[in-house]
């Protein structure tokens, strides 16, 4: 799928759309969700035009990968939720529920988040 230029997060990194920064590093930036479904609520994205985990991991460099990992390891620790424990989440495409076509994490956290999925097979 074609990368979309007017896509939410592609605008946060224009700075056509405000943000709350948690942090920020050469290849990824981390900012609060607007519509919080969990008390700590970050999303985590790569600074490049990647619409899917596979794409950015098959074409990324191993910079723009190992910037963007590290940001999840910064959020983890600057958020203190390593010992009370967190969820980490990236929807995918259409059976994925990705609202917003711009490769990201979600890092969920500050209250027991329940079962993982409800079965419904
Ligand atoms: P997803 O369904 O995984 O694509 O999630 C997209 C997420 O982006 C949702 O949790 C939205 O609440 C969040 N979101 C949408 N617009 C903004 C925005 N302007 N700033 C921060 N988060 C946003």
């Amino acid at each position: 799928m074609a990368y979309d230029r007017n896509n939410t997060f592609a605008k946060i990194l224009l700075g056509t759309l405000p943000k709350r920064t948690v942090c920020e590093n050469e290849h990824a930036i981390a900012f609060y969700d607007v519509n919080p479904k969990s008390p700590i609520h970050v999303v985590l994205i790569p600074k490049g035009a990647y619409t899917s985990a596979h794409e950015f991991y098959s074409i990324a460099s191993k910079e723009e990968i190992l910037g963007f990992s590290a940001m999840i390891a910064k959020v983890i620790s600057l958020l203190d939720i390593e010992s009370s424990g967190y969820r980490l989440i990236s929807n995918q495409g259409l059976n994925g529920g990705q609202e917003v076509p711009h490769f990201h994490v979600h890092v969920l956290a500050g209250k027991d988040l329940g079962p993982f999925l409800v079965s419904s097979t």
